[in-house]
């Protein structure tokens, strides 16, 4: 059997979605630029899917701007707070996304300021509002879930200090766009980011939200594709992809909360009585927690570093870290920015509305095998 527990990284893409992309990538190929026939008929298709995400996110059509993906849409929020706004401090926290911690500290004269963390990864709300008492003009950046950890942020506190404050806010909803219902008015967010590949979309289209009274101005400079907003031919087939993954994923989503929330709690309760010592990283409340994502501590045992290979062999495909760091030496920099034990084994496993009873009860045997040296089942 082949299970896989890795949807935080990418998820597989729905069939309605690649169905709707091979339409449009066979009878829509005019530049969208173009103003003949062809082209209006490109632009026909951008224009509609705007729409249609507009309206699932309660957002207007020109408040979104189509990316290749969640890294260049955290790129741009970030450096528009500050070259558009003169934002001279941002606050965001050690266990963003690289998308979000490594722009903010690329920046140069910008003074950054950590915000504290408890052990689960949960803001420290009271240091927030310390933090944002300066006076500074402030951009605060922090991320809706963390990929890693599932830790939720509580954004309608956040957006509160920021409105307080009078700083703009920025969420990484990477994670969380296409997983519950998100209304950008309700968020309360200046920017919202979106990538389509984590929510059965394809890989290498998103965008970003912003705010209608903000003036933003281009991250990528080019001709005047996005309202002179990003410049470069659209991904047209992409962004088709990504309204239809957006539209499927926002027709059932309370069912798929209900489904993928009971497998996670199911492998908790599994895991607790089949492996001694078993813990597990960020929040673990439902409300408080991601539900696509469930961050492993095992005891220790003889082959821990080969945890992931050995699950791997054995058709069980999950993650240490998020996907982009896993192949760094450095460890993970969110079990690190919340003091957890980073020697202890650890894997990250993720879940999507196609995950199945049967393959996490596959999994767990699996689990039993590597870290118990039993041989179960599996
Ligand atoms: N932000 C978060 C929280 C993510 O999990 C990811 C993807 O791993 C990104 C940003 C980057 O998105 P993309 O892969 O579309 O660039």
């Amino acid at each position: 059997m082949k299970v896989y527990l890795d949807n935080a990284a990418t998820t597989p893409m729905a069939p309605e979605v690649i169905d709707e992309m091979s339409m449009v990538m066979r009878d829509f190929y005019g530049n969208p630029s173009s103003v003949h026939l062809f082209g209006r008929n490109a632009k026909g298709i951008i224009e509609v899917a705007r729409r249609k995400i507009a309206a699932i996110i309660n957002a207007e059509p020109k408040e979104i701007i189509f990316t290749s993906g969640g890294t260049e849409a955290d790129n741009m929020a970030i450096l528009c707070a500050v070259n558009d706004f003169g934002v001279e401090r941002i606050i965001s926290s050690e266990i963003e996304h690289h998308a979000v911690g490594h722009t903010v500290e690329h920046l140069e004269g910008v003074k950054i300021d950590w915000v504290k963390l408890n052990e689960n990864g949960a803001v420290d709300l009271a240091h927030l509002e310390e933090l944002l008492q300066s006076g500074e003009k402030t951009l605060v950046s922090l991320m809706h879930a963390n990929n890693e950890i599932g830790t939720l942020l509580p954004y309608h506190q956040v957006r509160d200090l920021c409105k307080k404050y009078d700083a703009y806010f920025h969420s990484d909803t990477v994670q969380t766009m296409g997983h519950y219902e998100l209304d950008v008015r309700e968020f309360g967010a200046d920017f919202i980011t979106c990538s389509a590949h984590k929510f059965h979309g394809p890989k290498g289209i998103g965008f970003l939200y912003v705010n209608k009274d903000l003036k933003v101005s281009p991250l990528i400079q080019g001709g005047a594709q996005e309202r002179g907003l990003r410049g470069g031919t659209e991904n047209i087939t992409g962004i088709a992809g990504l309204a239809k993954a957006l539209e499927l994923a926002n027709e059932d989503v309370q069912e798929h909360i209900d489904h993928v929330q009971g497998l996670k709690s199911y492998m908790m309760e599994q895991l607790t009585a089949r492996i001694p010592d078993v813990q597990f990283h960020g929040e673990t409340e439902p409300a408080k927690s991601l539900y696509t994502v469930l961050n492993v501590c095992f005891p220790e045992f003889e082959n821990k570093s080969m945890l992931l290979f050995l699950l791997d062999l054995d058709g069980v495909a999950c993650s240490g870290g998020s996907a982009c760091t896993s192949g760094s030496s450095t460890g993970s920099h969110v079990l690190r920015g919340i003091g957890a034990d980073i020697n202890r084994p650890n894997a990250r496993f993720s879940f999507s509305r196609y995950t199945t009873k049967e393959e996490i009860d596959y999994a767990l045997d699996v689990i039993e095998k590597v870290v118990l040296g039993k041989f179960v089942n599996a």
